[in-house]
C-alpha cells in the first residue's frame, strides 16, 4: 500500500527486463497491476492482466479453461513458514479491507475484507511450530477485522490459538485503533502474547482524521493507549503517521506534533503524504508542498525518536528474553547474535556458539543508536 510508487516502478522495470530477456508471453498480476491494469497491459509482451480479485483463478483464466478444472488453492496463502526454518512465522489470517481511508489504495488493490477460517490458521500455526518457528506473528491487511463476516472478533482467534496450540510467543501486527476496546488487552494476561502493539495514528488532529475518513479521534486513541498501558506494563506502542496530508494547516500539524509527544510512542514510521491514483485524498484541493511535507516529516521523526529513546532507557540494566534472529562468526570471540525482545528492543550479544532461533535471557547494560549490546546470562534448554 505505502510502497505503491516504488512497487509500480519495480513492477514495470521487472516486466521490461523479462521481455528484453526474450519471454514472449507475460502474465502481470499483483497490487500495482490491480490499480493500473491498463498501464500493465501496455507493457511489452504482457498478454494477460490478472487483477488481485481474480488471482485465485489465474491458471484457468490464462489457459482459458473452466475454473472447476482446477482444485484451487488460495493464492494468498503464505507457504507454511516452519518449513523454511524461520525464527518468526508470519501467518496471514486476513486480506482486503472494507474501510475507505482517503489516502489508501488497499480497497482498490486488495478488494473487500475477508478472513481465513480459524481451523486453517491453527493448522498453519501448528505446521510452523513443527518446523521450529519460535514466534508466530498474525498478519493481515486489516488484521483487526478478522472474523467480522463470521460474527467473530480477533480476540476469539487469539484465544483459540493460545488454547489450542503450543505457541510460546505470539505477536499481533498492525491493528486499527477502532477495532479494539479496553477489554481486548486482558488477553495479555497470558504472557505468551508479546507486549507490543502497532496502532497506526496517521494524524493527531481531529479535523485531519476526518478528512482521512479514519474512524478514530485523538480522544478515543488516547483512551485506548491509556487502557493498553494500564493492562500491559511496559508495553511498546508503535505507530504510523502521515506528514503533510492534503489541507493540513500549521495548526493541525501543531496538534499532531503535540499529540505525538503526549503519546510517547516507543517507535514508528512517518510517511510524507504521497497521492495514490484513484483515492479520495489525491483529488483533494490544497495539496501540501513537498518541501513542507518533508519538513513536517522530519520534525515528527525527531519527536518519535526522542520518545523511543526514553522508552529504551527504562530497560537499561534489566534482564529480558531475546529471540535470536541472526548469527555471524565473530572471530576468536565466538558468534555475534542479533535479535529482539518481546517488546521489540533490538539486542546484540556475543555467544560461544550460534544461538540462532533460541530464546535466551540477556542483561541489557546500555544501548547505542537503538541497539542494546547485552550479555547472555542464561541459555534456553
Ligand atoms: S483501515 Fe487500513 S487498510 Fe483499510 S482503508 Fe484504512 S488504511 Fe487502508
Amino acid at each position: 500500500m505505502r510502497s505503491y510508487h516504488a512497487g509500480g516502478l519495480r513492477s514495470r522495470g521487472r516486466i521490461r527486463n523479462i521481455a528484453r530477456a526474450g519471454v514472449e508471453e507475460i502474465v502481470a498480476t499483483g497490487c500495482w497491476t490491480s490499480i493500473q491494469p491498463r498501464e500493465a497491459a501496455a507493457l511489452p509482451n504482457v498478454r494477460h492482466v490478472v487483477t488481485n480479485d481474480k488471482k485465485d483463478y489465474l491458471v484457468p483464466e490464462v489457459l482459458g479453461l473452466p475454473r472447476e478444472t482446477f482444485d484451487l488453492e488460495p493464492m494468498d496463502r503464505v507457504p507454511i513458514p516452519g518449513l523454511h526454518r524461520r525464527t518468526r512465522a508470519f501467518i496471514k489470517v486476513q486480506d482486503g479491507c472494507d474501510n475507505r481511508c482517503t489516502f489508501c489504495v488497499t480497497t482498490i488493490a486488495r478488494g473487500e475484507g475477508r478472513s481465513r477460517p480459524l481451523a486453517d490458521v491453527i493448522n498453519d500455526i501448528n505446521a510452523a511450530l513443527a518446523g521450529d518457528s519460535k514466534e508466530i506473528v498474525l498478519t493481515g491487511v486489516h488484521l483487526g477485522s478478522w472474523g467480522q463476516e463470521m460474527n467473530f472478533h480477533l480476540r476469539d482467534l487469539v484465544k483459540a490459538i493460545l488454547r489450542e496450540t503450543d505457541v510460546r510467543r505470539l505477536r499481533l501486527s498492525s491493528l486499527e485503533p477502532w477495532d479494539l476496546d479496553a477489554d481486548f488487552f486482558s488477553l495479555w494476561m497470558d504472557a505468551r502474547l508479546m507486549p507490543h502493539l502497532h496502532l497506526p495514528l496517521q494524524s493527531g488532529s481531529e479535523s485531519t482524521l476526518k478528512r482521512m475518513a479514519r474512524k478514530t479521534t485523538p480522544d478515543s486513541f488516547r483512551g485506548l493507549v491509556k487502557a493498553a498501558r494500564a493492562a500491559i506494563p511496559d508495553i511498546a506502542i508503535t505507530t504510523d503517521i502521515i506528514a503533510g496530508f492534503p489541507g493540513e494547516t500549521d495548526d493541525e500539524f501543531a496538534e499532531t506534533l503535540d499529540f505525538v509527544r503526549e503519546m510517547q510512542f516507543s517507535g514508528g514510521h512517518v510517511f510524507s503524504y504521497s497521492p495514490r491514483p484513484g483515492t479520495g485524498a489525491a483529488k483533494m484541493k490544497a495539496q501540501i508542498k513537498p518541501e513542507v511535507r518533508k519538513r513536517r516529516n522530519h520534525i515528527l521523526q525527531e519527536a518519535i525518536g526522542e520518545s523511543g529513546k526514553s522508552y529504551q532507557e527504562k530497560f537499561i540494566g534489566q534482564t529480558m528474553s531475546v529471540l535470536w534472529e541472526s548469527a555471524s562468526e565473530y572471530g576468536e570471540y565466538g558468534w555475534r547474535m542479533e535479535g529482539w525482545t518481546g517488546n521489540y528492543l533490538r539486542v546484540s550479544a556475543v555467544a560461544p556458539s550460534p544461538r540462532w532461533n533460541e530464546v535466551d535471557e540477556v542483561t541489557l547494560p546500555d544501548s547505542k543508536s537503538g541497539v542494546f549490546f547485552g550479555t547472555i546470562v542464561r541459555l534456553s534448554e
